[in-house]
């Protein structure tokens, strides 16, 4: 999906430096696969919760991909 069409879909855009993060909150099944994947990445305690560049995006990339409903998606830059 392009990032228009994600947005449009009523995803929400978390900026990165070399890959940005998009997350649907009604899609969310709460399996916790993203935050168990990266906690420095996906902290719920944190605003934003999706912090992007506090990993490379090689393994921001590699936690979305195990998030089973596709609520968190990325495009890379
Ligand atoms: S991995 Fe996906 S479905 Fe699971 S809690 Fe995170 S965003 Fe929600």
């Amino acid at each position: 999906m392009t990032e228009e069409e994600l947005l449009a879909a009523g995803y929400r855009k978390y900026y990165g430096e070399d890959i940005n993060a998009f997350f649907n909150q009604s899609i969310c099944q709460h399996s916790g696969n993203c935050f168990r994947g990266n906690g420095n990445v996906f902290n719920l305690k944190n605003r934003p919760w999706i912090k992007v560049d506090e990993a490379s995006p090689d393994e921001v990339s590699r936690v979305i991909d195990t998030c089973p409903s596709g609520a968190l998606k990325y495009i890379r830059k």
